[in-house]
């Protein structure tokens, strides 16, 4: 499938409220470019120094999104180019990234959802915590914008749905507390994004059913 037709069957099959992040990690310049030609303006690197280079070389009006684990000492590269950074997944990080905001950048604290070790993010009651406690989180540069998560990588449908469900809770129940601003909710990649606009995404990070498989 070229990138046109993988674009165009998930344009075609979500809903106008839910963004698609296209995922170029790996992916040249070239790839993008082609994406781009064709209206697409959101795309989601996970590295930071592939994410710098790569908006250097394209257009400004692309919106960037940082997308996987960021290291703090990689704060302040990728804070100022970032339109979205999904992966805020722990106070240090937060308050690093407070530093090198700007005047205010938008993030999203990711939610440990899957049945593995190896995703990083909050577990869903730990965060809860965090809020109650009331100390944390309260940079004048930052806005958060809502929560990010990834499923088990599974063929277990069930299972898929009740992790994005546990996180759509966790969503609806905080949203009071989180102000206006907070509406966005990022869940679903290639194998699993029906599954997540299901379950309430507003943002789908989708990467090889665009670009291809990556090598
Ligand atoms: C790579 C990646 C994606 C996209 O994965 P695909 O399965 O290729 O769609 C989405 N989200 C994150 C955090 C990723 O690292």
């Amino acid at each position: 499938m070229s990138i046109a037709e993988g674009l165009a069957s998930i344009q075609n099959a979500i809903p106008s409220n839910v963004t698609l992040v296209a995922v170029s990690k790996t992916k040249p310049l070239e790839a993008i470019q082609e994406a781009y030609a064709l209206g697409l303006r959101d795309f989601g690197e996970n590295r930071a120094v592939e994410l710098v280079e790569k908006a250097k070389a394209l257009p400004d009006d692309i919106r960037w999104h940082a997308i996987g684990h960021l290291q703090r000492n990689k704060a302040s590269l990728v804070a100022p180019i970032s339109s979205l950074i999904h992966s805020v997944d722990s106070i240090r990080l937060y308050d690093e990234l407070s530093k090198h905001s700007g005047e205010k950048l938008d993030v999203l604290i990711q939610i440990h959802i899957a049945d593995e070790q190896n995703k990083h993010g909050f577990y869903p009651d730990d965060f809860k915590k965090i809020l109650d406690a009331g100390d944390d989180l309260h940079s004048p540069n930052i806005k958060i914008r809502g929560l990010m998560g990834m499923a088990t990588f599974t063929d277990n449908h069930s299972q898929i749905t009740n992790e994005f469900k546990g996180l759509r809770t966790l969503f609806n129940e905080i949203s009071p507390t989180m102000g206006l601003d907070f509406d966005t909710l990022s869940m679903g990649m290639s194998g699993d994004w029906k599954i997540a606009i299901d379950e309430g995404s507003t943002l789908i990070r989708v990467g090889s059913a665009i670009f291809g498989s990556r090598n």
